[in-house]
């Protein structure tokens, strides 16, 4: 059996709070393993990110046995799952979790848990691929053994992400997002029937998909920012998910290009790369997307439809002044990038004479005000006024009889 050196693969703090951990699982009998993504990127030498440990039993006793024997930052306990999260004393993070027996009820459906405490290889079986079900042993019988129950080692070797059984992706949609963020970040692809199954259910989606899941795992794959997750996304035509069809011309270079034009939040670099895919249909029901994301895609059909054009600077900040920054980066996407770059190098213009000069002119409080400032700003943002006595002569010039 292959052993896994994870006194090397590992850095000294995390080594430190496993061991503290198999120390305790000797002492109480109950047995643990590192699972899932980190033994995938220990064993890919890739920067590791979350530890979890499954603990063949119940994972709340076990914390809480680990919680009396050593010292700890913070605990904390999730009871419906049940999962743990422990703060070692030296900053190590680690997650918890019970082995457990799911099952779909229905295809799309959150999966239901029908044992907790079960054996390593039921627990295996709720898995999405191959490489993601590789076991390094914690405890002594079998110390730092890999076990491989569903030969993920030679998926790992040709790089090839396989999904455990026919019905995966019809249980839970969500993993060909997760095929595709791991086929990015490790360089891996489909293997052959898997890609075949996806490319099944994608010819006929279901209409009940676990929101929630899918969305992580949206937000997962486009904040990694490679433009090829968004041409990826669109040859494997994984927008079906959603139940919409993609027949723009933009490509992912396109909207990275668009990080370099533009500011954007870093929040929002997944939202540059998924909301266009919206761009031709109607908003489907099978999204959870927020107020604000909707409205931006309303702008994008309204942009697509109308194809606005301007006169002048006014007229274009006129335009975008109550819409979402992303609506206006999108027109440039979409449209015509010269006049949203106008937008954005005008958009905090602000006139300089206020309400008192006003009066101080001689004008009398009223609708007369807004009308002045508007063509103030009209004309310092196309013809550019310097300053506030510039703004001032344009007043005395333009509106010489209305006091
Ligand atoms: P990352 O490096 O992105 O953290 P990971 O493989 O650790 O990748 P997580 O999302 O943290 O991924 O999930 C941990 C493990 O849980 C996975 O390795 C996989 O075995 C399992 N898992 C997560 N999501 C699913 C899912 N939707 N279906 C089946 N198994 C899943």
């Amino acid at each position: 059996m292959k052993k896994v050196n994870l006194r090397e693969k590992l850095s000294t703090e995390v080594f430190e709070a496993i061991s503290e951990c198999m120390k305790i699982s000797e002492i109480c009998g109950i047995k643990i393993y590192l699972v899932g993504g980190i033994v995938r990127d220990i064993l890919l030498s890739k920067r590791l990110h979350d530890v979890d440990i499954t603990v063949e039993g119940n994972a709340k006793e076990f914390v809480e046995i680990l919680d009396c024997y050593i010292k700890t930052k913070s605990v904390k306990y999730n009871e419906t799952l049940p999962t743990a999260k422990v703060v070692f004393s030296n900053g190590v993070e680690i997650d918890f979790a019970s082995t457990r027996q799911e099952v779909y009820d229905n295809f799309g459906d959150l999966p239901r848990i029908v044992k907790t405490g079960c054996s390593l290889e039921e627990d295996i079986k709720r898995r999405d691929f191959t490489v993601n079900s590789l076991i390094v042993s914690l405890n002594k019988e079998n110390l730092f053994e890999l076990i491989d129950l569903t030969n993920g080692l030679e998926d790992l070797k040709n790089k090839k992400l396989r999904i455990l059984h026919k019905k995966s992706f019809l249980d839970d949609p969500s993993r060909m997002i997760r095929g595709l963020k791991f086929a990015q970040r490790l360089n891996f692809t489909l293997e052959e029937e898997t890609k075949k199954l996806q490319e099944e259910y994608l010819k006929n989606p279901l209409e009940n998909i676990p929101l929630k899941r899918v969305e992580k795992e949206i937000v997962d794959l486009f904040s990694l920012n490679f433009a090829s997750c968004f041409d990826e996304f669109v040859a494997q035509k994984l927008y079906k998910i959603f139940g919409v069809d993609f027949t723009e011309k933009i490509t992912g270079f396109d909207l990275k290009m668009a990080l370099f034009d533009y500011k954007i939040d870093e929040n929002d670099i997944w939202r540059l790369y998924f909301l266009p895919v919206f761009s031709k249909s109607e908003i489907p029901p099978k999204t959870n997307l927020t107020v604000r994301e909707k409205k931006i895609v309303e702008n994008i059909h309204e942009f697509l439809k109308n194809k606005p054009i301007f006169e002048d600077n006014f007229s274009i900040f006129e335009y975008f002044k109550d819409k979402d920054y992303l609506s206006a980066i999108f027109y440039g996407i979409f449209i015509n990038k010269k006049i949203a770059k106008k937008y954005f190098k005008n958009k905090n213009t602000k006139i300089e004479i206020t309400g008192n000069d006003l009066i101080n002119e001689g004008f009398e409080q009223g609708r007369i005000f807004s009308e002045i400032q508007t063509a103030v700003l009209k004309e310092k943002l196309n013809n550019g006024l310097k300053n506030k006595n510039e703004e001032l002569d344009f007043v005395r010039k333009n509106y010489p009889n209305k006091r």
